[in-house]
């Protein structure tokens, strides 16, 4: 049978050349970093090009660019960093979306929990946050604003540069989660004016278990993991070298693909997606925003089925997909995401997110256009909505 994978915004399978410039660093090329000889010196001297690699990427220096495990890590780095470092002279005020990551939302709650003041400043019905609303709720107290730069399951593009520009004067970070954009759009840090932003491997071909965090020169952070003094002081563990070599080369391809027009290639398939199935299907919209999203990214509601049906079923087809419907999740409440759009809950729990990546072809998307309005009218067709 044909598999499909259609997820890539949950992984991606490892490029084949990452693997490949991976390898050494497993095997004969196992030196620790810190170490005087040879062995170590081969290995410190692999991180720093691959921290220039991701540097020149996002127009960033060199020195701005801390591995670390993975965008969780970075988040929670940049959010508790800086909310740490800062709150010695009184800043306790912290901001951030309603439909970030749980790497962002979960920190924040956890810093409520030790006595900092989070406002989760509300989206539009497309997942689009209100400057305005944000920029009112800003005060002296502020220390630090994470807003993610696309949102992982409806793709809206926030305004990032927007935000950026309204904080540029303010002694305020700004934080952005670019673990969905990077390699997807470009990224240039001083253009989108952040002093943080989050990087993860995983989702662009690399190894899962990788990121960095860009932080600006003169940012005021504090470790939160604390060790024998790596990355500058800012994150303590022996370097993951196999890891970082994959990341940079991860990121170096994903540029090479935007330059030869795979974002527009994926646009393509994903306009057909969202065009055939709205004026081919019945009962359905698509969550998002119509345009300022990511070139991906699909998520549709289909009224009266439940999403985890709908994810098994194609799979049982071949095709991978994912849903924000309450069942996948461990709780009963639909994706916060769904809910911050005001969906209701019969359309929420009818979502479908479909993640489009470089192995997809126009035939993969044809076959996906034929098996779902069957899978759906199966489905509705048993439903008690
Ligand atoms: N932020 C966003 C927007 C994500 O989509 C993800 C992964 O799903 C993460 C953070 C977490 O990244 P990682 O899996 O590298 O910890």
């Amino acid at each position: 049978m044909k598999r499909i994978y259609m997820d890539h915004a949950a992984t991606t399978p490892l490029d084949k050349e990452v693997f490949e410039a991976m390898q050494p660093y497993f095997s004969e090329k196992f030196g620790n970093a810190s170490s005087l000889h040879k062995f170590g010196r081969e290995s410190r001297e692999v991180i720093e090009e691959s921290r220039e690699i991701i540097a020149r990427v996002i127009n960033a220096s060199p020195d701005e660019i801390y591995f670390t495990s993975g965008g969780t890590e970075s988040d929670n780095l940049a959010i508790k960093g800086v909310a740490f470092r800062n709150k010695k002279e009184n800043k306790r005020h912290i901001m951030t979306s309603k439909i970030e990551h749980h790497a962002v939302l979960h920190t924040c709650q956890y810093l409520e929990k030790i006595g900092f003041r989070v406002d989760y400043v509300p989206v539009d019905k497309y997942g689009m946050i209100n400057v305005n609303d944000l920029e009112e709720k800003i005060t002296k107290e502020t220390s630090v604003i994470s807003v993610m730069h696309a949102n992982n399951e409806i793709g809206t593009i926030e305004p990032i540069r927007e935000i950026g520009e309204i904080l540029k004067e303010k002694e305020i970070y700004f934080h952005t989660d670019a673990v969905q954009t990077v390699g997807k759009i470009p990224i240039d840090v001083e253009k989108l004016n952040v002093d943080l932003l989050t990087i993860s491997a995983h989702k662009i071909y690399g190894p899962k278990g990788v990121g960095a965090l860009y932080v600006r020169k003169g940012t005021k952070i504090d470790p939160i993991l604390h060790g024998g003094g790596h990355e500058k002081g800012l994150r303590s563990g022996t370097e993951n070298v196999p890891g970082i070599v994959g990341l940079a080369k991860a990121i170096e391809l994903a540029e090479k693909r935007m330059k030869n027009g795979e974002s527009e290639r994926l646009e393509r398939l994903k306009d057909k997606i969202i065009k055939e199935v709205l004026s081919n299907m019945d009962k359905v919209k698509l969550n998002g925003h119509p345009k300022l999203r990511l070139p991906n990214n699909v998520n549709f509601s289909f009224y009266g089925i439940e999403g985890e049906a709908l994810v098994l079923k194609l799979d049982s087809y071949g095709i991978a997909t994912s849903t924000g419907s309450a069942c996948s999740s461990k709780s009963l409440e639909p994706s916060h995401v769904l809910i911050a759009i005001g969906l209701r809950p019969e359309d929420a729990h009818g979502s479908l997110r479909i993640t489009l990546g470089k192995e997809n072809t126009e035939e993969d998307v044809s076959y996906l256009l034929e098996v779902l309005p069957k899978v759906v009218n199966e489905l509705r067709e048993i439903s008690v909505l």
